[in-house]
This record gives structure tokens, C-alpha cells and sequence, in this order.
């Protein structure tokens, strides 16, 4: 069985949380191009260089570039059963893009969850959310705090702040997602792939109605 999703919603949703559930229980990918681009970033390619000055800001990196970015990462083998689509597709032409790519090799997206959040929670999630430097691992310095100040209780390396998690950035970010993603609601809904998800309820609720609304799960 191979299970393509797209996890839809906007920054602080959960989407990254969610994938980390839905990589465990399905041992398929989890495809981030905010991830990717970070990576770009600290490699210092080019594209990475150029990309920097386009996230620092909170607005999307060009169309074609992450559609680039995306289309070489599906070819990859472990995306042979499947992948979960974490900030991608974010506009209109992201999603045309994706759509062909997958019509040329016969494939499609299975189903795509929208995760619905107020304004303020996310602002508020975003904040607050710090990554380790060691090993990605999530905290949030008031819901979910590690048990020292800045330190992965996991593997004890130091906590950062993205860049962009500023509360200015943020906004704009936000604002962003509003003007260019949301209409992707819309998009899939019309397809008759969109799922919608209450992201205001707790991880593990989000987690069961996520799983609930898969198909052939
Ligand atoms: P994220 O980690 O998904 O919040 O992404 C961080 C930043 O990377 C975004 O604010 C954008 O600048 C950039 N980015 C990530 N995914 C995309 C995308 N699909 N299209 C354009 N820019 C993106």
C-alpha cells in the first residue's frame, strides 16, 4: 500500500508533530521543504544563500524553486511507498506543479489534512517553540518545557530559536499564509481530498482524529 498526504495548515499548526506520529506508524517520509531549506541554508549553497534572505523575511522562497526542490526528493527511493508533505504545497501553482508531476507517473495525493488553529494560539505556539541542535527533538518554553532551561532532555545539546519564530516574522508569516496558502482549503476541497482537523484540541486528540480520517487506514 502506498499512502501520499499532504498536511495543510498554517505555521504552528502541528504539522511537523503530527508527521513525526504518522512517520512512526506508517515508516513513510516525512517531506518538509521548510526543513530542506534550512538544510540548503546551512550548507550555504547558493540556492540556500538566496532562499535565507526569503525565509528570514517570512515570505515564501520562488515557485520554482521548491517545486525543484520537491520534485527530486519524491524520486528518492524510501518516497517509493509514500510521503507526508509537510509545508508543501503552499500556492496555488505549488499545488498545479505537484499535480502533474504525479500525473506523469501515475500517482496521486491520497488525502490532504487541514488543520484549523486560531491566530493568537499560534502566535503564541511560535514564540514559544524551541528545536534541539543535537537532535531536532520539539519544546515549548510554557506548554512543553525541557526540564532544563535551554537544555534537550533527550540528548542534552543546546535549545534555539528559529530565526524566523520572532514575534514580527511571525505575523508576517502569517499574513502570508493567509494571502497565498489558505486558498489551498479551497482547492482540495473542491478535489474531494481535503480532511478537515480542530488543531485547537490536544496533541493526542489531533493525533486520533488525524488517523481516523485516513483512508483505508
Ligand atoms: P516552515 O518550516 O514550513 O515554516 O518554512 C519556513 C520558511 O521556509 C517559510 O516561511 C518560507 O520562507 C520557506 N518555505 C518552506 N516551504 C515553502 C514552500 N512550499 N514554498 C515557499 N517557501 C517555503
Amino acid at each position: 500500500m502506498s499512502l501520499n498526504l499532504i498536511l495543510l495548515g498554517p505555521p504552528g499548526a502541528g504539522k511537523g508533530t503530527q508527521a513525526q506520529f504518522l512517520i512512526e506508524k506508517f515508516g513513510i517520509p516525512q517531506v518538509s521543504t521548510g526543513d530542506m531549506l534550512r538544510a540548503a541554508v546551512a550548507a550555504g549553497t547558493e540556492m540556500g544563500l538566496k532562499a535565507k534572505a526569503c525565509m528570514d523575511a517570512g515570505d515564501l522562497v520562488p515557485d520554482a524553486v521548491v517545486v525543484g526542490i520537491v520534485k527530486d526528493r519524491l524520486q528518492e527511493a524510501d518516497c517509493a511507498k509514500g510521503y507526508i508533505l509537510d509545508g508543501f504545497p503552499r500556492t496555488v501553482a505549488q499545488a498545479d506543479a505537484l499535480a502533474s508531476a504525479l500525473a506523469e507517473g501515475g500517482q496521486k495525493i491520497d488525502a490532504v489534512v487541514a488543520f484549523e488553529v486560531d491566530k493568537e494560539a499560534l502566535v503564541s505556539r511560535l514564540t514559544g517553540r524551541r528545536a534541539c541542535t543535537g537532535c531536532s527533538a520539539g519544546y515549548h518554553v510554557d506548554y512543553d518545557p525541557p526540564k532544563v532551561d535551554g537544555v534537550c532532555d533527550k540528548c542534552g545539546a543546546k535549545l534555539f530559536q528559529r530565526d524566523d519564530d520572532q514575534e514580527e516574522t511571525i505575523r508576517k508569516r502569517l499574513e502570508v499564509y493567509d494571502n497565498q496558502t489558505a486558498p489551498l482549503v479551497g482547492y482540495y476541497e473542491k478535489a474531494g481530498q481535503l480532511k478537515r482537523v480542530d488543531g485547537m484540541l490536544p496533541i493526542d486528540q489531533v493525533k486520533q482524529t488525524v488517523l481516523d480520517l485516513l483512508p483505508g487506514v
